[in-house]
């Protein structure tokens, strides 16, 4: 009944959208303008994705981001996109059309291609591929298959033909390519987070941990400390699910190359397993690409679109992402908005299961900490409670809130700017930046209180539930949680 209750009320919280939209940046939504329209029409995050434009272009959208949130009052995170090692044709001298049955060559070259021979920006591609290994090209558009290798040329038979032209994405789903998991440009892209310090950096085709360590490596060498996420799109990386999840922040369904490497069939269940794995391991987790693709030119998404986000956040993603819709459609606030409405509807009808008390046989953290996050939980659903107040000085308690998907708002108190950007991306969280000292006094409560009421939605008489660890509220040592009626002191 208290639950019912709770939904009602929460319905009625404008501005608390608990499901977290990205929207990638691009031409269609770089000025500060239209980024402050995509924020209040409910982005929380956004992504900038280096596989295009330049870095002159994306400092000026970092910049306009970080001035929008300024201006709006909000921490809005950034996620800094790598390209990682997309193997991509080169450039060709006009279209190629490639018809089934017939042979063609590739070769790796910086060369201009032409009806003889397509270029390749792949110096392993002869080394790496074998007699019937499966090439696809332009997001699994075009088929050929490996015929004949030779030390400096392939020989690939057109098994699905179309028009080919420059530049287009190839993927070799069954190869164990050689190819390093950074690129030159993606080292110089983690100089350039580090120095505008971006709030999460996005790791492409990741298949084992040593992937994300060896980032983790350039980040610190050059002087940062940014979470990594970890994009899941191949299937070397869905077998090692668990080992990128142990040494990644968050994850993301990447299902545009994951679709072409695993097959579209197949990413239906992934995308469950991976929600399901990174929510048991409490890592933040998004899901990606095409939500929302046909308004790119319509106005409206489809009924399957719709059906699309609101199945993947009663999955438990954490958050939603736009790709193309917001960086070069022709509806990008709409598109927000749509998936708003959404996950609105969604988040009302209690099918996010709300309140999840958290096996001891499942406890990833550590057992203190955990028993602390499960009495706050079942403690909200025996009381009328409106918020959960997090102390939180790395992200922890708030993570481990999060996780449990309680059914009134996470308001997350730290002391670090750069820690309430980042847990803008936790689903039921909302950062607050202020500063708090080793124990609750009294008075520490009053401040509280007045701060609760200046700058959120609770009232004096409203009771919360406020938990963190003390005395020092170090990352990892959740270690209370206590009843408290606001303006009580
Ligand atoms: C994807 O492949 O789904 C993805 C998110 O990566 P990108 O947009 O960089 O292709």
């Amino acid at each position: 009944m208290i639950l019912f209750v709770l939904f009602d009320k929460i319905k009625n919280m404008k501005n608390l959208l608990r499901t977290k939209i990205i929207a990638t940046i691009g031409p269609a939504s770089d000025g500060t303008e239209k980024i402050t329209e995509l924020i209040k029409a409910g982005v929380r995050l956004f992504r900038v994705n280096s596989s295009h434009g330049n870095i002159q272009e994306h400092d000026q959208r970092i910049k306009n981001i970080r001035k929008a949130a300024r201006e709006l009052n909000l921490y809005i995170p950034i996620i800094l996109d790598l390209q990682g090692p997309k193997i991509r044709a080169g450039i060709l001298k006009e279209p190629i059309y490639l018809k089934e049955g017939e042979v063609i060559t590739l070769k790796p070259s910086e060369e201009q291609g032409n009806n003889d021979f397509i270029p390749v920006d792949y110096t392993g591609l002869c080394r790496d591929l074998k007699i019937d290994d499966v090439i696809l090209i332009d997001d699994g558009k075009i088929e050929l298959k490996v015929i004949g290798t030779e030390p400096e040329k392939i020989e690939a038979l057109v098994t699905d033909g179309g028009i080919l032209t420059s530049r287009k994405g190839i993927n070799i789903p069954k190869a164990v390519l050689s190819v390093p998991s950074l690129t030159q440009k993606d080292i110089d892209y983690i100089k350039f987070a580090v120095e505008k310090n971006v709030d999460y950096i996005a790791l492409s085709f990741v298949r084992s941990k040593k992937d994300v360590e060896r980032a983790k490596e350039y980040i610190k060498s050059s002087g940062g400390d940014i979470p990594i996420i970890a994009k899941i799109e191949k299937p070397e990386g869905v077998d090692k699910l668990r080992e990128i999840m142990e040494v990644s922040e968050a994850i993301i369904v990447a299902r545009g190359d994951l679709g072409i490497e695993i097959s579209i069939q197949r990413v239906p269940v992934v995308q469950k397993q991976i929600i399901k794995e990174a929510n048991l391991l409490k890592k933040e987790v998004i899901v990606a690409t095409q939500m929302l693709e046909s308004m790119m030119h319509e106005p409206l998404p489809t009924r399957a679109e719709a059906s699309d986000v609101a199945n993947a956040i009663i999955d438990g993603t954490d958050a939603v992402m736009l790709s193309g819709e917001t960086a070069v459609g022709e509806y990008p606030v709409e598109a927000v908005k749509i998936m708003r409405s959404i996950a609105e509807n969604v988040e009302a009808s209690g099918l996010c299961k709300y309140n999840t008390f958290i096996p001891p046989d499942s406890y990833i953290c550590s057992e203190d900490s955990q028993i602390i996050a499960n009495a706050a939980i079942r403690m909200l659903e025996q009381t009328n409670i409106w918020a959960v107040i997090a102390f939180t000085r790395s992200g922890f308690t708030a993570r481990l809130i999060s996780k449990a998907k309680p059914g009134v708002p996470v308001i997350a108190i730290s002391d670090n700017r750069a820690v309430c950007d980042r847990l803008n991306l936790l689903w039921g969280v909302f950062p607050y930046y202020m500063e708090f000292g080793s124990n609750f006094t009294e008075e520490f409560l009053r401040e509280l209180d007045d701060f609760l009421v200046q700058n959120t939605f609770i009232k004096n008489g409203d009771k919360v539930i406020v938990t963190g660890g003390m005395p020092c509220m170090a990352a990892g040592t959740t270690n209370f949680v206590r009843i408290h009626e606001v303006g009580a002191q």
